[in-house]
């Protein structure tokens, strides 16, 4: 009889504007839900490499990263990598740049991400609970190849005045993936980030958004603090930089909200 998890449960972290804490909330979602006891995987899937650097991994040692997973074939499992918070890594090097335009003339290419998944499912490997994907600050292959492989999107959403003008085109790239490659990806929600709390401006931009989109908001907003600052240069999240501050609390009830989703 087979022990293995079922299927993990796999959420591509997107959204084509850069700076709205898609990488920090991969690293802090990641970190709270191994402080859950569950098992996960984190994907960089950005060029700048910044989840990697940011969990402590200097991109410039590697000599195998995502990139050799997606282009060359390598297995995942030759090249993941435990992190000290907990999860493990499939780290990015600026070699993915040349991923994209690697993958353009490749049949199938959408697939890469699932396919690539799947093999790691179906190994003898570590089974996971959760696989976190880090989405590069665009709507090309590999975000397009990541919303492929993914159950659900999650889209950080930094809500200030016309932040979300991009959100339209997103979902426009959601619609057609649905259509073309996978009719079961579902929109979790857009997950307020950077949130400054003390305005009521902020929230009034994240209801018309969600009213605009139709969309579910997942709470609670991530608090905008100095503290995320520092967490990267540490090489760990803010989960262990900074324990108890308002934003680790902030991720670590998203943590939980995204459990039960996942379980409904
Ligand atoms: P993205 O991956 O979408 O480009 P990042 O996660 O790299 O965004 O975040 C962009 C910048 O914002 C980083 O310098 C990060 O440390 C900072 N940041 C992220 N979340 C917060 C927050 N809640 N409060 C303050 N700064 C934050
Ligand atoms: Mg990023």
């Amino acid at each position: 009889m087979s022990t293995r998890a079922p299927h993990p449960t796999v959420l591509a972290v997107a959204n084509q504007k850069g700076g709205v804490a898609k990488t920090t909330s991969v690293a802090s979602i990641g970190a709270a839900l191994a402080e859950l006891g569950q098992s996960v995987l984190l994907v960089d899937l950005d060029p700048q490499a910044c989840l990697t650097f940011s969990l402590g991994i200097d991109p410039e040692d590697l000599e195998i990263s995502v990139h050799h997973v997606l282009t060359k074939g390598i297995g995942a499992a030759e090249v993941i990598l435990e992190t000290d918070d907990g999860v493990d890594l499939l780290p990015a090097t600026i070699e993915l740049a040349r991923a994209e335009a690697d993958l353009l003339t490749r049949t199938g290419r959408e697939h890469v991400i699932r396919g690539v998944i799947e093999d790691l499912t179906a190994s003898d490997g570590k089974a996971y609970d959760w696989i976190l994907l880090d989405c590069p600050p665009s709507l090309g292959v590999l975000t397009v190849a990541a919303l492929t492989a993914a159950d659900g999107v999650l889209v950080p959403l930094q809500c200030e005045t016309l932040s979300h003008r991009g959100v339209g085109q997103l979902l426009d790239t959601v619609h057609d993936v649905r259509r073309f490659t996978n009719r079961d990806l579902v929109v979790w929600g857009v997950l307020p980030t950077l949130y400054d709390g003390r305005t009521n401006h902020a929230r009034a931009v994240l209801d018309t958004i969600s009213d605009t989109y139709d969309l579910e908001v997942v709470e609670p907003p991530i608090p905008k603090t100095i503290k995320f600052a520092e967490a990267p240069a540490a090489g760990r999240s803010i989960l262990a930089t900074s324990r108890s501050s308002k934003g680790a609390q902030a991720y670590r009830e998203v943590a939980g909200n995204l459990m039960a989703r996942a379980a409904r």
